[in-house]
């Protein structure tokens, strides 16, 4: 029996007890929101509601999987998690795709396909060129733009045209040519059966609306709807929970719902709103639900009171719906501290060494690292690399966008649909002499059914011949995914050894570990779902799969990073034109936005919170420094709630190599703290990220040879930019166009 009485406040107690009928929760950070639907998940199957009928919703699929691991552990029943008869948990959109499979939408003949974003980049692209769209006019935008604004026109419910007025009127010239885009769009997604991340909503919604048998099937398998993270839901995500638990009729013909339902959220932490998030789904909770009862939870149980305090004073800044004022018994603790290095260069410098020092008092998996935007945490990564500290980052390229992994989902997908284009132009391109036209061709000849272009295309590229040979053997005898995956890589690697000749075997490693993760699956669709079906920002770096994530330190952006806790965050680059972006610099409401945002980086931290606030930033087009504001968000602190440390000239002034101890000369001007001596010593050797770029670096190469870059590894160069830049060919990578001053180009000699 769990003692819920011991584990849980009143306010708390009061949610989890209210096992019918509708429910909000909504209340600040840390004030145990999260664990409230934990213990409430365990009340419910412990008062005898089967498992399997209780349905959790939230923003990632990993923080579902982590809550209902954490209710199996609490009934000590955890091997049953993950199972079908337990309680199930995703996102909306893995939920989507669950219902979408078991009843097909009208109008696709066949099992759709889910097209991750770099699929739907290429459809776009060809659409575009069908169109004759944007050849040789610069101010039309990139398809990886028009897809974004797309979305947004999607997600917000938005007419295209009003979007474009609203956030990108500079695009308004465009405005027909880019409807009629966005038709060709979804004409050809329709056509050949693949539906976008987005597509996945709606189409949830119009079966739901439609058939009555698929909502009633929702129904009575899904009797307890609880939703974490409300404030970031979109609106048609507010009413599919509406739907589902029956705050909204369906078509005629469908059982009444159960009404029970717990929404649990944050109005003071929507951060998503950029991508058509809707925070008034939360406010308007109890318009959908007169009888709900309101819940809010006002002791925070996550940071120290210092911290709190700098957290409160953020949001009493805000102009938000529900005031709310955190107090916590966690007494003492240190004041929240401004670090303000010389230059976002030596920031990087300044925050790895402080992670160095807080590794001496907490585990590296309480350590955190926090940013708006990838980029801004590559200094620190150079620096951390340098000291020795491992680290796993949230938010950078993820293990499904390399390129090796994609070819081989592209062989899984073209098995499951065979006229998936994105992934026959994939396999296709491998083959010498076939470009995007005549994949485009081959493939209309392929929908159409002219075998015989087919066999002329094979004499003609005999490789070609080969893969679609290998394809139909597959699709003749097909087995488990295990089974399916081993054939692939079998047939694949050649290729691989030929596409990737300096770094196959790393790769080939990483694919093993996608042969391991087929052995989980029955259905190889649900695999290959499963791999496209990760958020956006859903936090998975290269190596998602092995090791163990509380070892390292992590690295993060303030989306991902949402839910989480750590003793000791950092959050860099808190000036204006980064945080806040400069784009929402212009607008009162995305301002807002950012001070949520600083709100939710803030309110991660239990013991220890370190502000970073580079005092000048590298400027791209000078190749030079040009100061930089502190963000409002730090301007607006009274100096009572922080000790404030600054870089000295010193250190960077010196030309000599310098060790961590004497570059971080800090200048202390708060009460007394702890100093900077315990830093651990860089080994300032290979300079590539000193302030200074390295003048080989600089120097325009005449003929071009190789350089290595931190992230991307060794890659050749293409051509130098001037004044600064290279353009670099990085397997596995693309091309990239990338400072000189982030290069250590190879001597040649
Ligand atoms: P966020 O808004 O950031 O998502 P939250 O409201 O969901 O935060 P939780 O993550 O559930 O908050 O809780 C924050 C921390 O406080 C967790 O470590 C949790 O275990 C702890 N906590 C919450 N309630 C209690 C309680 N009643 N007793 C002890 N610890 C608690
Ligand atoms: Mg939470």
């Amino acid at each position: 029996m769990i003692d819920y009485r011991a584990e849980l406040n009143p306010a708390q107690l009061e949610a989890v007890n209210s096992l019918e009928g509708a429910v909000l929760v909504i209340a600040g950070a840390g004030s145990g929101k999260t664990r409230t639907i934990v213990y409430r998940l365990a009340r419910l199957v412990e008062s005898g509601v089967p498992a399997s009928s209780i349905l959790l919703l939230t923003f990632t699929r990993k923080a579902a999987r982590e809550m209902l691991e954490r209710a199996g552990r609490l009934l000590g029943r955890q091997e049953e998690c993950g199972g079908e008869a337990w309680v199930q948990g995703g996102t909306f959109h893995s939920f989507a795709y669950l219902v979408l499979r078991l009843f097909q939408p009208e109008g696709y003949g066949r099992a759709a396909t889910v097209l991750d974003a770099d699929d739907a980049l290429g459809l776009l692209q060809i659409c575009r060129e069908d169109l004759r769209l944007g050849k040789g006019d610069r101010s039309f935008p990139q398809d990886r733009a028009v897809l974004a604004i797309l979305s947004k026109s999607r997600n917000r419910e938005q007419p295209l045209e009003e979007v474009l007025r609203r956030d990108f009127a500079h695009l308004l010239p465009h405005a027909d040519n880019l409807a009629m885009l966005e038709k060709a769009y979804a004409v050809m997604k329709r056509e050949r059966a693949l539906l976008d991340y987005d597509d996945l909503l709606f189409e949830l919604e119009t079966l739901l609306r439609r058939r009555p048998e698929a909502l009633n099937w929702c129904r009575r398998r899904y009797r307890y709807l609880m939703v974490d993270e409300f404030q970031d839901t979109n609106l048609v995500q507010a009413r599919l929970a509406a739907l589902l638990a029956g705050g909204e009729a369906g078509p005629p013909g469908t059982e009444p719902g159960g009404g029970n339902i717990m929404a649990v959220g944050d109005d003071a932490q929507s951060i998503y709103a950029f991508r058509g998030a809707n925070v008034r789904n939360i406010l308007d909770f109890t318009g959908v639900w007169p009888q709900a009862r309101l819940i809010r939870l006002e002791e925070n149980y996550r940071s120290v009171q210092p911290v709190l305090d700098l957290c409160n004073t953020v949001l009493d800044n805000a102009k938000s719906a529900y005031r709310k004022h955190l107090f916590t018994r966690r007494t003492g603790g240190a004041l929240p501290q401004v670090l303000r290095p010389l230059s976002d260069l030596s920031q990087g410098e300044m925050a790895a060494a402080k992670v160095a020092e807080l590794l001496r008092l907490y585990p590296p998996g309480e350590i955190a690292v926090l940013f708006r935007a990838g980029y801004q945490s590559y200094h620190t990564e150079a620096r951390l690399n340098r000291l020795g500290i491992t680290f796993r980052k949230y938010g950078g390229q993820r293990y499904t966008e390399a390129a090796h992994v994609r070819d081989v989902l592209a062989f899984v997908r073209l098995l499951l649909n065979p006229l998936d284009f994105a992934a026959f132009r994939r396999v296709t391109a491998f083959i010498r002499g076939i470009g995007g036209k005549t994949a485009f061709k081959l493939h209309q000849a392929l929908q159409a059914g002219e075998s015989a272009v087919l066999e002329k295309a094979c004499l003609r590229y005999p490789e070609l011949g080969a893969q679609l040979e290998f394809l139909d053997g597959l699709r003749l005898n097909p087995g488990p995914p295990a089974l399916i995956l081993r054939a692939i890589l079998d047939h694949y690697q050649p290729i691989l050894e030929q596409l990737y000749p300096d770094d196959y075997p790393r790769r080939l490693l990483g694919l093993e570990e996608l042969a391991g993760i087929a052995l989980n699956y029955e259905d190889l669709d649900l695999f290959a779902a499963d791999l496209s079906l990760s958020e956006p920002d859903e936090s998975v770096d290269n190596r998602p799969l092995s090791g163990d994530r509380r070892e390292q330190v992590t690295l993060s952006t303030i989306h991902s990073a949402k839910g989480l806790e750590w003793e000791a965050v950092l959050v860099l680059d808190l000036v204006e034109e980064r945080f806040p972006s400069r784009q929402a610099l212009l607008r009162e409401e995305d301002f807002e936005e950012e001070r949520r945002l600083m709100y939710v980086a803030c309110t991660r931290a239990k013991s220890y919170l370190g502000l970073f606030v580079p005092a000048s930033l590298h400027d791209r087009r000078s190749g030079g420094r040009l100061p930089a504001l502190p963000s409002p968000f730090v301007r607006e602190l009274p100096p009572t709630l922080y000790e404030e440390w600054r870089e000295g000239f010193l250190g960077l002034a010196s030309p000599r190599p310098r060790s961590a101890v004497e570059t971080c000369d800090y200048e202390r001007s708060g009460p007394e703290m702890p100093g900077y001596e315990a830093l651990a010593p860089l080994d300032a050797s290979a300079d590539v990220f000193a302030d200074r770029p390295a003048a080989a670096a600089l120097t325009p190469a005449s003929s071009l040879g190789y350089c290595t870059h931190k992230l991307f590894g060794r890659g050749k160069l293409v051509r130098f930019m001037p004044p600064d830049k290279y353009q670099v060919h990085f397997p596995g990578f693309g091309l990239k166009v990338i400072l000189a001053a982030y290069l250590s180009v190879e001597d040649k000699a």
